[in-house]
């Protein structure tokens, strides 16, 4: 049998780089980002305390081109990607009429487009083979419309229905698909966004935490996880809650603060 490999993207950091670490324990992986110093950093890292082996693809996932390019260059290298981590995306913070459009299509390309078109072309392999696994970042936000943070929380909001949708279209053949959907996470995501001052310090979780829950409920072949009880405890109030008060929660936690 091929020799197991997972492609991550967004792994020069935060989730990314954890699931790189757990997930490089036991198979092969292909590392997927912009800044290459990162990946190869990583690469080294990992494999010197015993990993398996790494390969860096440098790629900006926001280019439309970007996935096939990707597809195509582990097609060549005769990869059978087994584990699939759409885990690249960036947030952006500011009222929406105000937010340079350039850059909030380009949240939409990488949050979105990438995460479809690498599990489009990934999953018939998988299907063919009867087994593989797709891990989809969503996050507490695809539950909740998030003034100053509309674009960001509506890429989530796409994410989870569309990894609900596919994960119940391929059950029964061997593939799980979950739509992993942290809260705050201790990463590089708040720092890039811009909001490091709106999210309270006692609600973070440690990347480790997240990516070592979701591995074990992708393995137990969950459609959608929900990292710790403060998560899934907000995740349960949004179910009693009118979605024009869920934004005004939301709208109040995000409001600029620089
Ligand atoms: P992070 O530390 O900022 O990592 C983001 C990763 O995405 C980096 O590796 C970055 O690498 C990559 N990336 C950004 N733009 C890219 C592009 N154009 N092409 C390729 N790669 C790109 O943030 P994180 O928290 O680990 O985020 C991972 C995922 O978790 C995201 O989808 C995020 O929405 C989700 N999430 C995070 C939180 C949280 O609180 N941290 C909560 C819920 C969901 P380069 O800059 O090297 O390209």
């Amino acid at each position: 049998m091929a020799q197991s490999t997972a492609l991550i993207t967004g792994a020069s950091s935060g989730i990314g780089a954890e699931f790189a670490r757990q997930l490089g324990r036991e198979m092969d992986l292909v590392l997927v980002a912009r800044r290459a110093d990162r990946l190869e950093t990583l690469k080294a890292e990992i494999e010197a305390s015993g990993g398996r082996r790494c390969r860096v693809i440098a790629k900006d996932l926001s280019d439309p081109a970007a996935a096939a390019e990707i597809h195509a260059e582990t097609e060549a290298q005769g990869l059978t990607i087994d584990w699939l981590v759409n885990n690249a995306g960036f947030g952006t913070n500011g009222p929406f009429a105000t937010l340079p459009l350039e850059h909030e299509i380009e949240e939409i390309r990488l949050n979105v487009s990438a995460l479809v078109a690498l599990t489009r072309l990934y999953l018939p392999a998988m299907l063919a083979r009867g087994h593989g696994r797709v891990v989809n970042l969503g996050s507490v936000g695809s539950w909740v419309p998030t003034p100053y943070m509309a674009t960001y929380a509506a890429t989530k909001a796409f994410i989870l229905s569309f990894t609900e949708a596919v994960a119940t279209e391929v059950a029964g053949r061997g593939v799980h698909v979950l739509a992993l959907c942290p809260g705050a996470t201790r990463t590089e995501f708040q720092a890039v966004a811009g909001v490091e001052e709106n999210v309270p310090d006692f609600t973070y979780m440690s990347a480790q935490a997240v990516v070592a829950q979701a591995i074990a409920a992708s393995r137990r072949g969950r459609r959608t996880l929900v990292p710790g009880w403060m998560n899934k405890l907000l995740i349960a109030s949004t179910r009693f809650t009118p979605r024009f008060v869920l934004a005004r929660v939301a709208g109040s936690m995000f409001a600029p603060k620089r």
